[in-house]
C-alpha cells in the first residue's frame, strides 16, 4: 500500500509542477483559511480535477489516507468541494462519498462505551496522516497544466458559494464558534479535541455526538440520492450536511470567507 501511495505521489509530481521555484513547502498555508485572497491555484485545481474527481478517491490507498487524516487540511478540504462544485454543481459525488465515510466513522467514535469516553473519543478523532495534497506539495502557488478553460472554471468559487447560500439555514447551526469567532458553543473536530483535552465528557460532549449523528444521517441520505432509484429524494438539509461535514472535519474559515465575500459583493451592488 505504501508503495502504491509513493507511486501515486510520484506520478502526481511528475505531471504537475509544484511551485514556480520547484520547492515543496508543506503545510505553510494550513493556517490560512482564506480561499478568496488565495483562491485554488492552477496546480490545486489540476490535481483535484485530474485525480480526485476521476476515480482516485475510490482507490483503497487514497481512501485509507483520507480516513487517517479526517479528509484534507482546511484549505484543501474546501478546495476539493469547491472544484467539484464548479464542475458538478448538482452532483458532488466524490466529496459526498468521502464525507459519508468520514462522518460514519466519526459517529462510530462517539458510540464508544466504557470509562474515559471523552479521552477515547479525542484519541479516535486525531489525525494519523497528513493531508494528501499538502504531502505531495500543493499550495496556493502551485502551477498546473490543465487547459486554461478547466483551470478557470475550477478556481471559480461561485458554485460553492451558491450551494452554501441555498442551504445556509441547515448548516449554520453546525458552524464552530472558534473557527467563526462567533461564540457559538458548537465545535469542529479539531477544536472539540482541544476542549476534550481539558474537560472530557459533559453536556458539550453529548451535543457534539448529536451533531455528528445528524450530519452523518443527512450526508448519507444525500449520498443515497445519487442512486437511480432514490434520485430526487434529497432535501436542502441533506445537501447542507455535506457543507457541515467538511466544516466539522477540517474547519470552517474558507467557507465562511467565501460566503462573506458574496455578501460584500451584494452590499457594493446595492449602494
Ligand atoms: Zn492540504
Ligand atoms: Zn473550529
Amino acid at each position: 500500500m505504501r508503495l502504491a501511495l509513493a507511486r501515486y505521489a510520484q506520478l502526481a509530481r511528475r505531471l504537475i509542477p509544484l511551485s514556480p521555484d520547484g520547492r515543496t513547502a508543506v503545510h505553510e498555508w494550513q493556517e490560512c483559511g482564506e480561499l478568496i485572497a488565495r483562491p485554488p491555484s492552477d496546480g490545486e485545481v489540476h490535481y483535484v480535477w485530474s485525480f480526485l474527481l476521476w476515480g482516485s478517491v475510490m482507490d483503497p490507498g487514497i481512501r485509507r489516507q483520507l480516513r487517517k487524516g479526517w479528509g484534507l487540511c482546511e484549505r484543501h478540504a474546501w478546495t476539493l468541494l469547491s472544484v467539484e462544485a464548479a464542475f458538478r454543481p448538482h452532483f458532488p459525488h466524490a466529496s459526498t462519498l468521502v464525507y459519508q465515510d468520514l462522518m460514519e466513522r466519526a459517529w462510530q467514535a462517539f458510540r464508544l462505551v466504557g470509562p474515559l469516553k471523552g479521552e477515547r473519543v479525542r484519541h479516535a478523532l486525531r489525525e494519523r496522516a497528513p493531508c494528501i495534497m499538502c504531502s505531495i506539495g500543493y499550495g496556493p502557488e502551485s502551477r498546473g497544466t490543465a487547459s486554461p478553460g478547466v483551470l478557470e472554471q475550477g478556481r471559480d468559487v461561485t458554485s460553492l458559494r451558491r450551494f452554501a447560500e441555498a442551504t445556509r439555514p441547515w448548516w449554520e447551526p453546525a458552524v464552530c464558534g472558534i473557527c467563526s469567532e462567533s461564540g457559538n458553543p458548537t465545535r469542529c473536530r479539531r477544536h472539540l479535541r482541544q476542549e476534550l483535552a481539558g474537560n472530557a465528557g459533559g453536556r458539550r460532549f453529548e451535543d457534539a455526538g448529536n451533531l455528528v449523528w445528524r450530519i452523518s444521517a443527512h450526508v448519507s441520505r444525500f449520498a443515497r440520492s445519487f442512486r437511480w432509484e432514490f434520485r430526487g429524494s434529497d432535501t436542502d438539509e441533506d445537501r447542507a450536511a455535506l457543507i457541515s461535514a467538511v466544516g466539522w472535519c477540517s474547519g470552517w474559515r474558507p467557507l465562511l470567507s467565501i460566503v462573506e465575500s458574496g455578501q460584500r459583493e451584494r452590499g457594493k451592488a446595492d449602494t
